[in-house]
């Protein structure tokens, strides 16, 4: 079991986490950027390296002890992932390096198949570059249109916008359901009626969900779902893309190479099945066992706990920012519309200053543009502060936060 009991004491479920445990620059580490990533659980780091010490053998190939084992691991943590994001069918969760490789899979795979002239493509001004780049590359060589549903002051995207950008040349419609920018959660429901309206595929980028909150896929009705591991307690270089059966198998492959081929000729070959079409070469066969066990530890501490926690952690946050005063604080200003995300400005203190003063105080945030300049343009900034919040933080690492920027608030005077 994971989990110490009892399964949310705060201090026990920290424990379990070794990066926790440190100090930097002689304090305790407060770790606020779990936006950018998260710290593992022990749980998560015995099953990545049990499988170096004693599974360690190539998927799939190999007639022997050690690759059976290894590849009943590897499929067993499809099955798990599968059902994690509510899929039917474990075949169409392919296994990727992470968010960004699963929306260029699509965008390559699909939408060079699919996309010409005067297609178009509609992407939301809230998106991480990831999903915005991949789909310029694609628009540029098939000559299809991107368009962009816009967002209000808040950064919620205006739906209201929707049925005149929605076409009959809309194909595909890629929108994330959080924002690391802003921490916006869209109605991706909403969207998937109104895209299936006229006959658009939606991709949803779900970096910023699955970690935090249960995700169905069918429930969603979308057709492509896209996560990372990294995020959510797993390993760095794993994720995935959830597609659906039919549209994956009318892709053509990704990448070429070993695993995703049935046969080779001179000329022509032929290939594998779903997944492994879209699975050439050696896999990260420790990394997706490993994002087995984080979704095994995800699922038993219980969604439930970790979305209510972690919407205490925000509220008690943005209680405390506005005691101190002089911070402007983006987003939505309704808790139902944003998540554990908190992304700010002070005055004339640059975000890297404010990070970097935090940092000397042992608090890790972020800052920067977060991948998403055009919501910074939005905005007319060029960079925010960023804290966001997980399961093993507390009210405390608030606390210290909030103390470090009153520090902050002394070196640069109040805003
Ligand atoms: N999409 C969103 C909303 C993200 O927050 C991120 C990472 O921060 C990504 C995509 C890219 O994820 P990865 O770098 O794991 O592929």
């Amino acid at each position: 079991m994971p989990i110490t009991s009892p399964r949310l004491d705060r201090t026990a479920l920290r424990a379990q986490f070794p990066a926790l445990a440190q100090e930097v620059g002689g304090h305790p580490l407060v770790y606020l950027d779990n936006a950018a990533t998260s710290q593992k659980p022990q749980y998560v780091l015995d099953a990545l390296t049990a499988y170096y010490e004693h599974d360690n053998a190539n998927v799939h190939r190999g007639i022997h002890e050690l690759s059976r084992r290894a590849t009943v691991a590897f499929e067993g943590a499809r099955v798990k992932l599968a059902k994690f994001i509510g899929a039917a069918d474990s075949a169409e969760l392919v296994w990727t390096r992470g968010t960004t490789e699963a929306i260029n899979l699509v965008a390559s795979s699909w939408g060079m198949d699919t996309l010409g002239e005067g297609d178009e493509i509609l992407l939301s001004s809230l998106e991480h570059h990831s999903n915005i780049v991949p789909w310029q590359l694609v628009a540029r060589r098939t000559g299809a249109r991107i368009r962009y549903i816009e967002m209000d002051e808040q950064g919620r995207l205006i739906l209201d916008d929707l049925p005149e950008l929605l076409t009959d040349r809309t194909r595909m419609v890629a929108v994330s359901h959080i924002s690391n920018a802003l921490g916006t959660v869209n109605p991706i429901r909403e969207i998937t009626e109104q895209a299936k309206k006229v006959g658009a595929l939606v991709l949803v980028d779900g970096a910023q969900a699955v970690p935090h909150r249960r995700v169905d896929v069918q429930e969603l009705g979308c057709d492509f779902y896209a996560f990372s591991g990294h995020k959510m307690c797993g390993p760095t270089g794993s994720g995935g893309l959830w597609g659906r059966r039919s549209l994956l198998e009318s892709m053509p492959p990704y990448q070429g190479g070993g695993e995703m081929i049935r046969t080779v000729g001179r000329e022509e070959s032929t290939w594998a099945e779903i997944p492994h079409k879209f699975e050439a070469g050696t896999p990260n066969i420790a990394g997706a066992i490993a994002l087995g066990a984080a979704a095994d530890f995800l699922d038993e501490v219980g969604f439930d706990r970790i979305a209510e926690h972690e919407r205490e952690l925000l509220s008690y946050a943005l209680e405390r920012l506005d005691d101190l005063g002089g911070i402007r604080v983006y987003g939505p200003t309704d808790l139902d519309e944003r998540s554990g995300v908190i992304s700010f400005t002070m005055g004339d203190a640059h975000p890297h200053d404010i990070s970097t003063i935090l940092d000397s105080r042992g608090i890790a945030i972020r800052a920067g543009h977060h991948c998403a300049q055009l919501v910074m343009q939005h905005f007319g900034i060029s960079a925010t502060a960023r804290a966001s919040f997980y399961l093993y933080n507390s009210t405390d690492d608030v606390d210290r936060l909030i103390e470090g920027l009153a520090s902050v608030k002394e070196i640069f005077g109040p805003a």
